[in-house]
Order: structure tokens, then C-alpha cells, then sequence
């Protein structure tokens, strides 16, 4: 397993050897040392783990983080939060696999900035995500 900083402007990958702070009244909700230390808002309780050699991010995780955040391929913030509109782009070539979430998306404000090649729509779901998580528990995912 591997770490990944909950924090939706920073979704960074948590290194060996470098500590991880994990709430101890959310459900899964995990800090970087940085976002720690200027987080002002998350007034729960932390607790202060180092992250063991072996532990480290495999080789894709940017790839494994993107789909499980549902990141906005511009501005790479986390889509994930379901008060956030979210637009993808259903062509075969930006958008593979969006129940295995291998699709494209954007937030409203890039979506609205940008150019592209193809008509995109929002999003729509029970959720606000077109895919299933389950299988991916995005703190704790695994590297295989
Ligand atoms: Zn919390
Ligand atoms: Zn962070
Ligand atoms: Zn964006
Ligand atoms: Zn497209």
C-alpha cells in the first residue's frame, strides 16, 4: 500500500521516509507534512506515522492518483467532490473507459477557459462520479 495527501490542491504522493498525518476522526483522510502545517481548516485530531521503506509509490502513481481523484486534466484539482460541476469528453480518444475512469475531465472554470476538439458534457451520476471506487480505496491503494 502507498499514501496519497487528501489535500484537493496538493494530491501528492506520500514518499518513504517522509511522514503522513492521518485524521483520527475521518474515514480515510490523509495530510502530507506540507499541507499539514498550513492546513487551518481540518480541525480534527492527527496522528503522525512515517512512511515505512517499501511503502512508497509505485511507478504510476500519477496515472492511479488521476483516476481516482477524477482530476481535472488542466488545472489538476480533485474533481471528487460532488458540490463541484464536472465536465468529461465522451470521444473514444479522451475519454477510453470512463467506468474504469479512464477518461478526461475538467472543472467548470477550465472548461469554460478552454478550447476543444470535441463537444463536452457534464457529468451526471448518483454520486457525481461515472465510475465505481470501491475497488480502489484511494488512501490505501495498492501498486499491482
Ligand atoms: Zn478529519
Ligand atoms: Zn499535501
Ligand atoms: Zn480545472
Ligand atoms: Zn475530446
Amino acid at each position: 500500500m502507498w499514501f496519497v495527501c487528501d489535500e484537493p490542491e496538493c494530491l501528492k504522493p506520500i514518499k518513504e521516509g517522509h511522514f503522513r498525518f492521518d485524521c483520527q476522526q475521518c474515514d480515510n483522510f490523509t495530510f502530507c507534512d506540507k499541507c499539514y502545517r498550513k492546513n487551518t481548516t481540518h480541525t480534527h485530531k492527527f496522528s503522525k506515522t512515517k512512511v515505512p521503506q517499501g511503502q512508497g509509490p509505485p511507478e504510476n502513481h500519477d496515472e492511479l492518483i488521476t483516476k481516482a481523484f477524477m482530476r481535472c486534466t488542466e488545472c489538476k484539482v480533485s474533481l471528487i467532490d460532488v458540490t463541484k460541476r464536472v465536465y468529461t469528453c465522451s470521444d473514444k480518444k479522451c475519454s477510453p473507459d470512463q467506468t474504469k475512469g479512464e477518461a478526461t475531465y475538467w472543472c467548470k472554470g477550465c472548461k469554460e477557459s478552454t478550447e476543444h476538439e470535441h463537444k463536452r458534457e457534464r457529468v451526471r451520476g448518483s454520486a457525481g462520479f461515472p465510475f465505481e471506487l470501491q475497488t480502489m480505496d484511494k488512501d490505501k491503494m495498492t501498486s499491482e
